[in-house]
């Protein structure tokens, strides 16, 4: 059977060795279908009971997808791509966001659509958020600034999703203003929206070996050569970490020199493996590393840290 994959093949009509591609912009479309399908998958395995957390994300991505057959309008595209990516200061922030509807409206679309499967009173504080588009507003602002403690977890995880929609869908619609060459480089942070990534991916297929860092905003993957900490840059104690199968698809790289991890998702091993949601399906293997001192690099927006 094919692989459902969100990361178009390189096409083989240009001969010769192929350079390496700095970014591999996201197919929302295939993004979510697989996500949404790993995320029952993993509900199932871990014997989830109804109303469970990685159902409530199946249903939150389901509704991201319905979001993505509206495209955003082209102000919209081109406030979202004017954003700083990064040193915004947090007020100015809040300003811009402020006079971008699309996110705003997007987050009121996602509390309707998963209003059926939270309890009753978490329905109703998410609505009167949605009131409140100031507050609202201050709350966005406060999670791209990376002030996670400052929002609610509940809150946080809808608002995230209502930013990421729109932020992959203006990366989408101006895909081909984005201009590849330059943003070769050793980036830590996305190069076209400066979030954090969620995990590495370690491609299979004509890309074989080729580890590209996965977007937690945008869905953007940015090449990074392996064999060096993402966070420091340094490559002299880099461990690999996996419960017994050294062939395992999920994995974890942490690095001794600034006692950080990150997920390694080896799709070369297994194509249908989820940045979000499988990074989150293995935290058995975060609690692990965790003990042994590292602590964790990056930001899985279904699970804000703190
Ligand atoms: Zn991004
Ligand atoms: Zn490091």
């Amino acid at each position: 059977m094919r692989s459902e994959t969100d990361i178009v093949p390189l096409d083989k009509r240009t001969p010769g060795v192929q350079a390496i591609e700095p970014l591999i912009f996201p197919v929302l479309e295939a993004v979510y279908t697989r996500r949404e399908k790993r995320l029952r998958l993993l509900a199932e395995q871990l014997g989830e009971a109804e109303g469970g957390y990685f159902k409530f994300l199946s249903y939150l991505v389901e509704a991201q997808q319905i979001l993505k057959h509206m495209p955003l309008g082209a102000a919209d595209v081109s406030a979202i791509r004017a954003v700083p990516k990064q040193g915004c200061d947090q007020d100015h922030l809040e300003k811009l966001l402020l006079e971008i509807p699309s996110w705003q409206q997007a987050f009121l679309f996602l509390v309707q659509q998963v209003g059926c499967v939270v309890p009753e009173t978490t329905r109703t504080m998410l609505e009167k958020c949605g009131q409140d588009i100031p507050d609202l507003t201050k709350q966005a602002a406060s999670l791209l600034c990376g002030e996670y403690a400052q929002v609610d977890a509940g809150v946080a995880v809808i608002l995230w999703a209502a930013l990421s929609v729109c932020w992959a869908q203006a990366v989408e619609q101006d895909q081909k203003h984005i201009q590849q060459e330059q943003l070769v480089g050793e980036a830590r942070v996305c190069p076209c929206c400066g979030a954090q990534p969620v995990a590495s991916l370690v491609l299979g297929g004509d890309r074989e070996g080729l580890r590209y860092l996965q977007c937690s905003l945008c869905e953007t993957r940015w090449h990074r050569v392996r064999s060096i900490c993402v966070e420091c840059g340094a490559s002299a104690h880099l461990e690999h970490w996996v419960f017994e199968d050294l062939k395992a698809p999920v994995q974890i790289e942490s690095c001794g020199d600034c006692k950080t991890y990150l997920k390694v998702l080896r799709l070369d091993y297994d194509p249908e493996l989820d940045a979000l949601a499988d990074d989150l399906g293995s935290f058995a293997l975060d609690t692990a590393v965790e003990q042994q001192g590292f602590a964790r690099a990056g930001l899985n927006p279904f699970s804000f840290p703190g």
